[in-house]
């Protein structure tokens, strides 16, 4: 087929049996998350009260490949595999000679790659016992996939939302209650996080780092309940990585290997998915591609923030994590970024990058709208405008291969699709949308309140 397929599809057989652990293949792991108190780092005794034992293990384990259960593999077929397609028609208008290949994340249940990690903390946690999950979302892509695995395992979902989407996406908030979970504005009064926040600021937007202190505090007070995070921690990261299993077995069925893989980052865990398999192989010699993360330029945590421990939350009731960060006191401009909208990066991801195994560019909001209409009006789907990023950088990268002659071989992941922030695209074809320029001092600021470690 080679040249010829616009799509590979494989059958749901190939889905993967294992998720890949990138920690065994590193020189070194990546530093441990420290207990705030004692400056030790955490045991799993520390991570207990939040999480299922299974999911503490996953979270330290060096294991290379670890066995994806038969009943999480059992509904991965609701939607996996994912296609691999290739983007002839945005090709084409473009003009390049690069081929561009994306993995549709978007078909899932919830809409984006979230659901892929929110399924196996499901049955982690229904397996252990537990009763009810609590988390944050921002965007709500990460509550919606969480509902709707708690509703495959029969847990109770509770749901802080940070409070500008909340008001702004009326629909998410819907989708989540169609799939059984509660869902509070963040800040809320439930919590003594929530108030805290409040008091000083009452009509505050919200932000991811206030509503996880939320969700944290809810589930540390009670033992029927664990929290679970979407994107950011190794365990995360692992169970993406199915993207980039199938997205090897597709693009050798093109009969491509990678020039330059790219990918947007938030927390890090589509970006992750997918690079992850392709970096074994070539940490292995058998591939060379070019990887390369993008965020939004106004939540810069690889290309000007700082690599040091940091919470996870605004609170500071996280262990810290040795990570690319703002400062958890940052907020950043209301750009419709969603999911990038986060102070931090994940602890490995950021240890890959100071190792070099990947680089970070830095986009603003209307370059990554234009991207998405683009991609929208050649090869139909709407990207949600974390995803548009990538698209961006993928499209920058063709209209140099035209320049050069180079036809280099991009793969994407289109991690979700945006039917969600439709409010964002017109904004931007209404010529409403600007891009703000994140000043130094900003940085700086919320830089002078890291703990000292
Ligand atoms: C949550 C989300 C992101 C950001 O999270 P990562 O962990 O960096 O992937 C990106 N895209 C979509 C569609 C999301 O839902």
């Amino acid at each position: 087929m080679a040249h010829e397929a616009t799509r590979v599809l494989l059958d749901e057989s190939r889905i993967p049996r294992t998720w890949y652990n990138i920690v065994a293949d590193l020189p070194a792991p990546p530093p441990p998350p420290l207990h705030p108190g004692t400056g030790r780092p955490v045991g799993p005794e520390d991570l207990a009260p939040l999480f299922p034992m299974e999911l503490i293990a996953q979270e330290a384990g060096a294991e290379r490949f670890v066995p994806i259960p038969d009943d999480v593999r059992d509904v991965y077929r609701l939607w996996r595999p994912t296609p691999l397609i290739r983007a002839r028609r945005l090709e084409r208008a473009l003009g390049t000679p690069a081929r561009i290949y994306y993995k549709y994340e978007g078909g899932s249940p919830s809409g984006s790659h979230k659901a892929n990690t929110a399924v196996p903390q499901a049955h982690y946690n229904a397996r252990e016992g537990i009763r009810r999950l609590t988390t944050e979302t921002g965007a709500g892509q990460w509550g919606t996939a969480l509902a709707f695995a708690c509703a495959q395992y029969g847990l109770e979902c509770e749901i802080w939302m940070v409070r500008a989407s909340h008001d702004q996406k009326p629909h998410r908030r819907s989708l989540m209650g169609v799939y059984g979970a509660t869902v509070h504005a963040s800040p809320s009064p439930l919590t003594r996080a929530g108030e805290a926040i409040l008091a000083g600021d009452p009509d505050g937007p919200g932000s991811l780092g206030i509503a996880i202190s939320e969700a944290v505090e809810v589930a540390a007070g009670a033992d029927d309940t664990r929290y679970a995070l979407g994107s950011v921690l190794n365990h995360v990261l692992m169970h993406q990585t199915v993207i980039g299993e199938e997205a090897l077995e597709q693009l050798a069925a093109f009969g491509e290997t990678p020039d330059l893989i790219v990918g947007c980052t938030g927390g890090g865990s589509n970006f992750a998915g997918l690079a992850f398999p392709f970096l074994r192989e070539k940490l292995a010699g058998r591939i060379a591609p070019e990887i390369r993360a993008v965020e939004p330029a106004a939540c810069p945590s690889f290309t000007r923030g700082t690599y040091a421990y940091d919470f996870g939350d605004t609170a500071g009731l996280t262990p810290l994590l040795k990570m690319h960060t703002l400062g958890h006191g940052f907020v950043p401009d209301p750009i419709h970024a969603g999911g990038l909208r986060y102070h931090g990066m994940s602890p490995l991801l950021s240890h890959l990058y100071e190792l070099g195994m990947f680089g970070a560019v830095a986009r603003s909001q209307t370059e990554c709208f234009e991207a998405g209409v683009r991609f929208a009006r050649t090869e139909g789907i709407v990207p949600a405008p974390e995803p548009a990023h990538a698209v961006a950088e993928a499209i920058a990268e063709a209209l140099r291969c035209k320049e050069s002659g180079e036809p280099k071989v991009i793969l994407t992941a289109l991690c979700g699709h945006g039917h969600f922030d439709l409010a964002a695209y017109d904004r931007y074809l209404s010529g409403e949308m600007r891009d703000f320029t994140l000043p130094q001092e900003r940085i700086d600021a919320a830089l002078a309140a890291l703990p000292v470690r």
